[in-house]
């Protein structure tokens, strides 16, 4: 075997050049997606009107087990790809835990985060197609920054729906979009028709990414040479991301690593399905595979306490219904400062792996848990993580505490999505001590379900 190195960095011709669509592998397919008004699953023609064609043929893509990256998008991953995966050693010592902990660390480059590696294919293909401009919403801000770089890079304008909620607590992420040249405006706002209604109905409301979708929609259709993207959910960035599983497996197989665990945080599922993707290929294929735990916020318990249904993408029921574990699309979960993780729904494509046993856990984690897990980490690593990211940490520490009394030296790998320079807000609650959990009660989820469309 060779030398492990702390951090395994491959070289630019070891990056994968072609995206992996587990969606081909599936043994269940998950249902199709289907249109708001009529209820019948999608066609080609329903999605353009929305997104770039090449995007939407690739949503709608369940034949090809790979797909090229084209040779743009293969230029801009050389910017910051292939990513490290890193030996956690340091956070071995200190947890005094016989596992050997490894992190995918994702947050290289100035998104902070993995949203890049569907950012730039999506303005890429937009690009190609001709259009002058996208519209988006982001929550914690990672997604819109990833665009802005995105957009900046391919020319392109852009116009980003913040959630309020987010403008108030990250201000320079704000700043950092317009630094790139995007147009941030703070959601709900009176700029929509839906943002106007939503804000009639709940005035004090501090936003919800549901409710930016919806008025990133809007623009979208009713501007020129314009669509809308998505930085999760979709099979189209779980796609994109799966560059994040095939760079991981080839490090690890490189050297002789075997994962026994894999664990990534969920909000939308896309940095968690890129994750996995390699290895849940395997596992779709027989062969022998890590168990694989997605974690979740406490406050936003999609998978560990949510439906699998029909249900709407976004608050104003804009969008195509997807089949999914869900929250009800008006569930607007508490202000929690892991922002990327606050929302109702979760990929169609982790949905059904997990509704089918082939993603073999769900937990929720409450956030003093994960910053004390992002504290932990980041003394002894030395990267201060996204409070999204620290919701693998504290699992990953679970399971080598899990080892430490076992004495099992079980090899677990983890995704470190992001950095959280922008959360310090966060932070200094958490180290003042005035940070609380929260959880909706059973009430407050059935008030979401009683809201689901009947399909
Ligand atoms: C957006 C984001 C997430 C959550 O989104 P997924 O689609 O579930 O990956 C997690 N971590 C970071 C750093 C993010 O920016």
């Amino acid at each position: 075997m060779n030398e492990i190195p702390y951090k395994i960095y491959l070289s630019e011709e070891e990056m994968p050049k072609q995206w992996y669509n587990v969606r081909a592998d599936m043994k269940t397919d998950h249902q199709p997606i289907l249109h708001p008004g009529t209820l019948q699953p999608v066609v080609l023609d329903d999605l353009t009107g929305i997104f770039c064609t090449e995007l939407a043929k690739q949503e709608l893509n369940r034949e090809d087990r790979f797909i090229d990256i084209p040779g743009e998008i293969l230029d801009f991953y050389r910017m910051y790809r292939p990513s490290p995966l890193v030996r956690a050693y340091c956070l071995e010592k200190e947890l005094d835990t016989p596992a050997k902990i490894y992190y995918k660390f994702e947050g290289s480059n100035t998104s902070g985060s993995h949203k890049l590696n569907s950012a730039v294919a999506q303005a890429y293909y937009a690009k190609k197609q001709g259009l002058t401009g996208l519209t988006t919403e982001t929550g914690a801000g990672q997604w819109g920054t990833a665009l802005s770089m995105a957009c900046a890079y391919f020319g392109l304008d852009l116009k980003v729906y913040m959630v309020k909620n987010s403008i108030e607590k990250k201000p320079y992420r704000k700043m950092v979009m317009e630094t790139y040249g995007a147009n941030v405006c703070p959601s709900p706002s009176n700029t929509t028709e839906v943002g106007r209604k939503i804000l009639d109905e709940f005035p004090d409301t501090t936003g919800s990414l549901g409710c930016a979708i919806s008025e990133a929609v809007e623009t979208a259709v009713t501007t020129e040479k314009t669509r809308y993207v998505l930085g999760s959910v979709l099979d189209q960035v779980l796609l994109h991301q799966s560059i994040i599983g095939l760079e991981t497996k080839i490090a690890a197989d490189k050297y002789d690593i075997i994962p026994d665990i894999l664990i990534g945080c969920a909000g939308g599922g896309s940095n968690f399905g890129g994750l996995i993707s390699a290895y849940m290929g395997d596992k779709l294929h027989g062969k022998k595979a890590p168990y694989f735990i997605a974690v979740e916020p406490a406050s936003c318990p999609t998978l560990t306490r949510g439906r699998y249904a029909y249900d709407f993408c976004d608050t104003g029921k804009v969008t195509p219904l997807a089949k999914m574990y869900t929250l009800g699309s008006g569930f607007i979960p508490s202000g929690i400062h892991a922002g990327g993780l606050r929302y109702h729904g979760m990929s169609p494509i982790i949905s059904q792996l997990y509704e089918d046993g082939y993603i073999d856990e769900a937990r929720a984690v409450k956030q003093t848990e994960c910053f004390a897990a992002a504290v932990q980490f980041a003394r002894t690593e030395g990267i201060l993580p996204a409070p999204e990211s620290s919701h693998a940490i504290k699992a990953a520490v679970d399971e080598a505490l899990k080892c430490k009394l076992s004495g099992e030296q079980k090899t677990i790998i983890f995704g470190l999505s992001g950095t959280g320079y922008f959360d310090m807000l966060a932070y200094q609650e958490y180290n003042s001590g005035k940070m609380q959990d929260y959880m909706p009660t059973d009430e407050d989820l059935e008030k979401g379900f009683a809201a689901l469309p009947k399909v």
